[in-house]
């Protein structure tokens, strides 16, 4: 790994050439929220916008509806990106959660290829967090403000400039113009580092958190924190992890299409046969909750949740998936039944 140093002066000079030579991806504001776009002009780059985007940036690999093939009798093949992309200012929480969804559309027996192709064209440069927000709790799922899982490159941005640790050989050769960064600027990154972590949750005990969910299945907890579900799937729709899909035929459009589906649909469990194995919001926020903290456990021993406030902030009726996991610890405690 080797760290770099961009000073404000350069950014612009630098962002410009990136710009000019790949597809460029930053959080962009419009009026109505901060989203991943393509970038134009440097002047439309919001990294240093408090907050995360409404979307996370795994729409760029996965998008929320996408062609698969055409009925013309030739399977659609898998479009190469022309120009290479560079996703540029995604927070830590998201870039881990792209590592993430790779063990799922990665799987070795099954590589799905459009989510693949697009990763393999993609340079992640992710941006420290120096401000978390109310609802960021990264730190209590094993992430952090400063996490690299995920990266090529991570920006931390001091009063002149910025600190680029370079993480690939890829990322190497974007910033290799570039000075080697002084001891007093990655110390100075270093001390930031001490002051945001501070205050920031403890990280839970994932296996103490997977045995109690399993523990818990049948109880009636499922049905208390469920009451003011509305089903809307908001929270699934929004979250870096979440990668269910359903594939429709548009007959007239001729074409077969992957849209996202949510889990938190009451019709995404229901069999022809008209049984439904998760007949109730229960069952369904069961699945929901148990799937990031105790199924990814089983399947790669890391939580599927990275902490980035997302549902927790866009719930309609303040759902918390924290105060899940809390309450799910402390239930038979609070008078809880079994
Ligand atoms: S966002 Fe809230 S109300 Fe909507 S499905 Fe999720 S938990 Fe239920
Ligand atoms: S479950 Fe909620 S907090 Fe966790 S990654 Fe998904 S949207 Fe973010």
């Amino acid at each position: 790994m080797s760290i770099k140093w961009l000073s404000n002066q350069d950014y612009e000079k630098l962002l410009s050439g990136l710009i000019r030579e790949y597809s460029l991806y930053a959080p962009c504001r419009s009026e109505k929220e901060l989203g991943f776009r393509l970038v134009e002009e440097i002047s439309q780059i919001a990294i240093e916008d408090s907050g995360n985007t409404r979307f996370p940036p795994k729409s760029l690999f996965f998008p929320q509806s996408e062609v698969l093939m055409k009925y013309n009798g030739i399977l659609h093949s898998v479009e190469k990106e022309e120009k290479r992309k560079i996703l540029f200012g995604v927070r830590p929480c998201d870039a881990r959660a792209m590592k993430l969804l790779d063990h799922a559309f990665n799987d070795e027996k099954a590589p799905d290829e459009y989510w693949q192709s697009k990763r393999d064209s993609a340079i992640v440069i992710s941006y420290a967090c120096i401000a978390p927000g109310g609802t960021c709790f990264c730190t209590m799922v094993g992430g952090s403000p400063f996490g690299t899982v995920g990266s090529d490159a991570q920006f931390v941005k001091l009063e002149d400039g910025f600190v680029i640790r370079i993480y690939s050989e890829q990322a190497e050769k974007l910033f290799t113009d570039l000075p080697d960064a002084q001891k007093k600027m990655t110390q100075a990154a270093n001390d930031l580092f001490d002051q945001v972590i501070n205050g920031m949750p403890a990280m839970v005990e994932k296996q103490q958190v997977h045995d109690k969910l399993l523990s818990l299945f049948e109880s009636d907890f499922w049905r208390e924190i469920s009451e003011s579900c509305l089903g809307c799937g908001v929270c699934t729709f929004l979250c870096p992890t979440c990668f269910c899909f359903d594939i429709v035929d548009e007959t007239l459009r001729k074409e077969r299409v992957r849209n996202w589906d949510s889990c938190m649909f009451r019709i995404y469990s229901l069999e022809a046969s008209g049984h439904n194995p998760r007949p109730t919001k229960s069952e369904r926020t069961r699945q929901r909750v148990m799937h990031k903290y105790a199924y990814w456990v089983d399947q790669i021993n890391e939580i599927g949740c990275t902490g980035c406030g997302r549902c927790v902030e866009f719930c309609p009726v303040n759902i918390d998936i924290r105060e899940i996991v809390e309450k799910a610890l402390h239930w038979e405690m609070i008078g809880g039944a079994k």
